[in-house]
């Protein structure tokens, strides 16, 4: 085209590629051909050509924006290569018009906030989403560079800064990531996690970067809140007491807690990576896996038992462990809890509390078994083994307040044996202790169990007869009569008989308010043994009151 006129006007109608202006036209001069080309068509490169006495202008049309120039005569070679790149060039800026295009269509619509900033720091776009996460329209952040760090949390500007230095003005390959909180047009704190990447002209020009901001909120406050309950736990796991450990499901030691080091008398890093069996005593090593056992197959998901442990000097430790199964969110088991309360102390007082009481019972028994003794010594005869005087007194007495109670009979019988003096004076002291005995156990041999017999004196006996009459009592005092008459004692002085005076008699029921004494019984029975003295002796005869 001859006149700069005539080519803006084809401009005009229809985008240009590549123009080359020479910058001595007919009717203007070629810098206002390039100023127009370049005002209404931006992306179109201009090559310049020059003579010598238009130099400066050529550099002027270099900062107007023109692509190059050349100065006459020029290389055809060199002219044809530059058109190329000059081609290249407004291709390349087509294509990222497409592609920054593309980019905000698709940053329009996406959930997290997006914006691309220019080089210089200004946003260029930044997506609507930005309202909804910071209660600021995109239009506020696109007219003021200056909103994000000014709602960014003041404690949380130094992060922002030192991550928009870092990356100001340098190309960053690799997405830089940050966390901070800001606070919403609203008021309210919100967690962001933002990155950022940057994005370079297909010339390999750095054309800012492109950044992306999310809402971590919800999730920040759930790490928050986990972290917590994290911290506690560590807290309490620590400094709590009792031993605790993480066992896994081999019961090996995960991690254990300082008081449990010291209840075995290990380090926390020797302790750790340990089975339990090798610092259990061989008794209770099943103990452990056989609770792993039923966890495993899913019949419990807690325990608690008391094992021996061997302390590390060689001690033995109980422990009285609470063992927990802990199981992720679909159940499978993961590790156990346990909590090991040293019990040592308490064993062994139990142990030395029951050693105690075991010779305590011991004593006990002997006691009782004394006391038996003692009181049946109390209460017999030396010489024959029956009932003493005393007892028979009391025996007699507590049979017959019953029969008197029940109205029931009861016989007594009292004998003595017919001249025993001339025993001891004939056959010695001896003999006489001997024929005492013998006629006890005669007499004994004829009784019932619920029947008494106790020496009423020297050579005289009584016998107390529960429901019995006095005419029953005369059959039982006649057995016992002939078989006293039918013993014979042998002494170095020759054999010796003796027979017995009987007298029977049974208690009255006369007054059921004023049961008869005891007294009254054996007086009453003398007398009867009295008269069979006087009837010739060796007889019986029952009491009878004329
Ligand atoms: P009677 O037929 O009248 O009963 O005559 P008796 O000789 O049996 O009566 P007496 O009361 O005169 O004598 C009782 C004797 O019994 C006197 C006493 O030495 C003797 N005697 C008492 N207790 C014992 C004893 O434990 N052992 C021996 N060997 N003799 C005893
Ligand atoms: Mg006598
Ligand atoms: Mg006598």
């Amino acid at each position: 085209m001859q006149t700069g006129s005539a080519a803006l006007t084809y401009i005009e109608q229809q985008p240009i590629d590549v123009v080359i202006i020479d910058l001595k036209l007919g009717d203007m001069s070629g810098l206002d051909v390039l100023r127009g080309i370049k005002a209404y068509s931006p992306e179109s490169e201009c090559i310049m050509l020059t003579g010598n006495a238009t130099q400066a202008s050529a550099i002027e049309s270099i900062q107007m924006g023109a692509f190059g120039y050349f100065q006459k005569p020029f290389d055809i070679d060199q002219v044809v290569l530059s058109i190329q790149r000059a081609v290249d060039k407004y291709q390349s800026t087509l294509a990222l018009r497409a592609s920054e295009e593309k980019y905000r269509m698709v940053a329009d619509f996406t959930y997290d906030w997006e914006g691309w900033r220019a080089p210089d720091g200004t946003y260029v776009y930044v997506s609507p989403s930005c309202e909804r996460i910071t209660g600021h329209t995109a239009d506020e952040f696109l007219s003021d560079p200056g909103l994000f760090l000014a709602i960014t949390h003041p404690d949380d500007r130094a992060i922002v800064v030192e991550h928009h230095d870092l990356v100001a003005g340098i190309p960053q390959e690799q997405d830089l990531q940050i966390s901070f909180r800001m606070i919403t047009a609203s008021g309210e704190t919100r967690w962001i996690e933002h990155s950022c990447t940057s994005v370079y002209g297909y010339g390999g020009q750095w054309l800012g970067r492109r950044e992306s901001n999310r809402d971590v909120t919800t999730r920040r406050l759930a790490e928050d809140t986990l972290k917590e309950s994290e911290e506690r736990f560590r807290l309490a796991f620590e400094n709590t007491h009792i031993g605790m450990c993480l066992m896994d499901l081999k019961g090996r030691f995960l991690k254990v807690n300082p008081q449990l080091c010291e209840m075995f008398g290990y380090s926390r890093e020797e302790l750790e990576g340990k089975f339990v069996d090798e610092i259990t005593h061989t008794d209770h090593q099943e103990v452990n896996p056989s609770f792993l056992q039923q966890v495993i197959s899913g019949d419990m998901d807690h325990s608690e038992f008391e094992t021996l442990y061997i302390h590390r000097n060689g001690d033995l430790v109980w422990g009285q462990v609470s063992s927990s199964l802990v199981q992720d969110a679909a159940g499978a088991p993961l590790y156990f809890i346990n909590h090991i309360q040293d019990i040592t102390a308490r064993k062994q007082a139990e142990r030395e509390l029951l050693a105690t009481k075991e010779s305590l019972e011991i004593a006990n028994r002997e006691l009782h078994t004394a006391l038996a003794r003692e009181q049946k010594l109390s209460h017999t005869d030396s010489l024959t083994g029956i009932n003493n005087r005393r007892y028979l007194f009391e025996l007699a007495e507590n049979k017959i307040a019953i029969a008197s109670r029940y109205q029931q009979p009861l016989a007594v019988m009292m004998f003595d044996i017919d001249h025993f003096k001339s025993v001891n004076d004939n056959f010695g002291h001896d003999v006489g202790d001997q024929v005492l005995r013998q006629v006890a156990q005669i007499a004994n041999a004829e009784l019932r169990s619920a029947d008494v017999i106790g020496r009423y004196g020297g050579e005289e006996f009584v016998v107390l007869m529960p429901m019995t009459g006095a005419q029953q009592a005369c059959l039982l005092a006649e057995r016992i009569r002939a078989g006293v008459a039918a013993l014979r004692v042998l002494s170095e002085k020759g054999e010796t008989s003796s027979t017995l005076s009987i007298g029977i008699v049974e208690i009255s029921h006369a007054s059921r308010a004023h049961p008869e004494s005891v007294e009254s019984v054996f007086r009453r029975a003398d007398q009867a043994m009295y008269n069979a003295k006087q009837a010739g002796r060796n007889r019986v005869v029952a009491f009878t009151s004329e």
